[in-house]
């Protein structure tokens, strides 16, 4: 009896640490009216981030569906984007934009991509812009065939990482040591070793930075010194 007990226990428990739950939500595309369904995520349970900020964990398809396309023209972003009415000078902007994705198989990152570019074409902030495409950079992460596609999105959200700093995007002192150490391991990832150095340092001297940054922007860092470029972790 005792030992059924014990394995309803862990069986619950097994259930409760793979709890992705996410529920459909339909809106409609901004451009052109067409449906689009996302599953907007309830509830997941994390053990701790990649070095690059992605939870891991439970999280299910949590990333995949974070940023959404329509089937039709291609409009992407996150839920939000595809409530918002467009005036009709920024329709025009987003479909010339748009175009060059017509006859392009559009996979989970080119989603991401694609939102991170109609931002940039509605002046939004460079921290919301570099976030779109390091989301892209996460579904990448195992990916051999398209290495050359994250290393370019990468560099992408480096850039506007750097641009959102310069910025004063972020008001709170606390993260600028957090971004540093974000534009550090964008730079480690895409091979510019020297770079990477640069902005652990600064991630590292920053008075104002969070506890954990210290040990593990050392620990990055050494990578750095050893060439290392590994994208898995
Ligand atoms: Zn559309």
């Amino acid at each position: 009896m005792k030992k059924n007990i014990l394995i309803l226990i862990i069986l619950f428990a097994q259930n409760f640490v793979s709890a992705h739950t996410c529920e459909n939500e339909t809106v409609k595309c901004p451009i052109d009216g067409k449906k689009v369904t996302f599953c907007v995520t309830m509830s997941m349970s994390t053990f701790g981030t990649y070095k690059d900020f992605q939870q891991q964990g439970a999280v299910g398809s949590h990333y995949e569906e974070l940023i959404n396309t329509c089937p039709k023209c291609h409009f992407s972003g996150y839920i939000d984007d595809f409530k918002v009415k467009l005036s009709s000078e920024e329709k025009n902007k987003i479909n010339e934009y748009l175009m060059k994705f017509n006859n392009q198989k559009i996979g989970e990152a080119e989603q991401s991509l694609i939102a991170a570019g109609i931002k940039v074409i509605q002046k939004k902030s460079n921290k919301e812009i570099a976030f779109c495409y390091l989301n892209g950079s996460y579904l990448l992460r195992e990916s051999e065939k398209q290495i050359d596609f994250r290393k370019e999105i990468q560099l992408k959200a480096k850039e506007y990482l750097i641009s959102a700093l310069a910025n004063n995007e972020y008001e709170d002192k606390t993260v600028f040591a957090n971004i540093n150490y974000l534009i550090a391991e964008m730079n480690r990832r895409t091979g510019n070793f020297e770079e990477a150095i640069k902005f652990y340092d600064l991630a590292i001297n920053d008075l104002n930075k969070q506890d954990w940054v210290e040990e593990v922007a050392k620990e990055q860092k050494e990578l750095a010194i050893k060439k290392d470029d590994n994208n898995k972790i």
